[in-house]
């Protein structure tokens, strides 16, 4: 088994990879490291939870530490789709690069302007951003790019679900032809073939299998449940999750409660506090300091329950949780895998428990066909009628009882209005200046401040290939994630 020792990486890294406690490379990293150590780009075609950031980073740092960096021009860029996760980034490179003297910026919407732009007249190593705000500070005239040597694109299949292609597109051709591009997807859409034989040259082309099923130490159990009276179905389901909650005792040390809605996450988050449980929401349109304070909360456990859009489902590195409670049955049949995924982490046990209703049976029938089993039918621990108090009424607006609604979800081609480029207290005089020889455009159209947010996918891209039934998630000690380590020439033989 390769070492890290055998990947050529600096003295440096190799010490804080020792102190973070890998053994050895994951897959990714094993596959990754040696061609972008030489130079060549790289096409990783592998998701969270393989270790894929430091298949980036610890190159990055090894490249790096053999210059300097200038004013305004970083020496490298990673983008990634959402803020979440590149603040995760970040935090990656300061855990690999701590023993050497690189700097970073972290460029996300939700963060002022000026503490951003003067890291940036500094000079930083590494640029790690969201493609809306990068072009933001670009268009300023704060950032020049031509100094970018290597630039990395994390989760482009997001990118694409999130529509930011046009924007990756642009920034490609702001960087020098002569980049090193590293280049990552969990799946390879034509969109995403496109873009990687445009833009990337002669790739070593590395592929984990993704977690096409449920991992065995995670017990699952479904609650059907069917409201009493249909304007009564709101209020008794919010019941019926404290009793499985409660059902679960002091074995649920912390879960993840997700919802379809975003509206619904808040909901439910309001009236599980109201009811004295320990719960916060969190989803795209909460502003980033929020959604930052909510996350730490959860990972020290001052937080124990976290009510959860998709968006916390994909790429967020949030600690084991010992449940994970399905509030709604996911639309989509491949959010159930990465749900549940949060819980049995790392060869942990876990635990999953959903409510379906009689109109979500047809999602449920998807999810099982997809997992290859039936999910358990759980008696509903309120018995056949559901003795609900109004106790937590008023966390919900008032509202008529209502199907799912189409409109609830963000569509591909209804992506919102992006926020402005400048923040108010930003857009005087110093904003307007631009710098030498950074290119002048024409004002973008007006940003909504919470794009990036707003537009965050309610769904799995679609798979490119049929989902595998047998692969397998392999636990790999306690401060491990849950590796796919089939190959893709095995996949290939499906
Ligand atoms: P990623 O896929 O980059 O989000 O990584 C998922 C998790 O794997 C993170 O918590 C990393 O700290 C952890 N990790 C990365 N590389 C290794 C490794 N070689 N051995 C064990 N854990 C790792």
């Amino acid at each position: 088994m390769t070492k890290f020792t055998d990947l050529n990486l600096d003295p440096k890294v190799l010490k804080a990879v020792a102190d973070a406690g890998y053994e050895s490379p994951t897959p990714i990293q094993a596959g990754a490291i040696p061609p972008a150590l030489v130079g060549q780009d790289v096409l990783g075609i592998a998701q969270t939870g393989t270790g894929k950031t430091a298949g980036f980073v610890l190159p990055m740092i090894t490249l790096l530490g053999r210059g300097r960096a200038r004013a305004r021009m970083p020496r490298s860029l990673v983008l990634c789709p959402t803020r979440e996760l590149a603040a995760q980034v970040a935090e990656n490179f300061d855990t690999y690069a701590k023993y050497t003297k690189l700097t970073k910026a972290l460029l996300i919407g939700g963060v002022s302007f000026k503490e951003q732009d003067l890291l940036i007249d500094r000079g930083v190593d590494v640029l790690i951003a969201t493609p809306g705000r990068l072009l933001d500070h670009f268009e300023r005239g704060k950032l020049l790019l031509t100094g970018v040597q290597i630039m990395v694109v994390d989760e482009a299949d997001r990118m694409l679900d999130m529509g930011f292609i046009p924007d990756i597109e642009r920034i490609f051709n702001l960087t020098p032809f002569t980049r090193q591009t590293l280049f990552f997807s969990a799946t390879m859409a034509p969109e995403i073939e496109r873009i990687t034989n445009t833009f990337l040259h002669n790739p070593a082309r590395i592929e984990v299998a993704r977690a096409a099923t449920t991992g065995e130490n995670i017990s699952q159990g479904v609650v059907m449940f069917k409201a009493s009276r249909k304007e009564r179905e709101a209020t008794e389901k919010r019941a019926l999750l404290r009793a499985i909650i409660d059902g679960e005792g002091a074995a649920c040390t912390n879960a993840i409660i997700f919802c379809n809605r975003k509206t619904d996450v808040d909901i439910v988050a309001k009236s599980l506090k109201k009811n004295g449980y320990n719960a916060e929401p969190i989803h795209g349109d909460l502003d980033q300091s929020q959604r930052t304070r909510t996350l730490d909360g959860f990972r020290d456990g001052t937080i124990r329950f976290l009510c959860a859009s998709d968006v916390a489902a994909r790429g967020l590195d949030i600690p084991a949780v010992t449940h994970v409670f399905n509030y709604d049955v996911p639309s989509h049949a491949e959010d159930y895998v990465h749900r549940i995924g949060r819980t049995g982490r790392a060869g942990r046990s876990g635990k999953t428990m959903m409510i379906c209703a009689p109109r979500d049976e047809k999602n449920l029938a998807a999810i099982e066909q997809l997992i290859g089993n039936a999910v358990p039918r759980l008696d509903n621990p309120l018995g056949a009628g559901v003795p609900v108090t109004d106790d937590d009424t008023d966390a919900a607006p008032a509202r008529a009882p209502r199907r799912p609604r189409r409109e609830d979800r963000p569509k591909r081609d209804e992506r919102p209005a992006r926020a402005p480029r400048a923040e108010p207290a930003e857009a005087g005089p110093e904003a307007a200046v631009p710098v030498d020889a950074a290119p002048r455009r024409q004002p973008r159209p007006e940003r909504h401040p919470t794009a990036e947010a707003a537009a965050e996918p309610t769904r799995e891209p679609r798979r490119e290939r049929g989902s595998r039934r047998d692969d397998r998630v392999v636990g790999m000690g306690d401060d491990t994630p849950t590796f796919i380590l089939k190959s893709f020439e095995e996949r290939s033989g499906d």
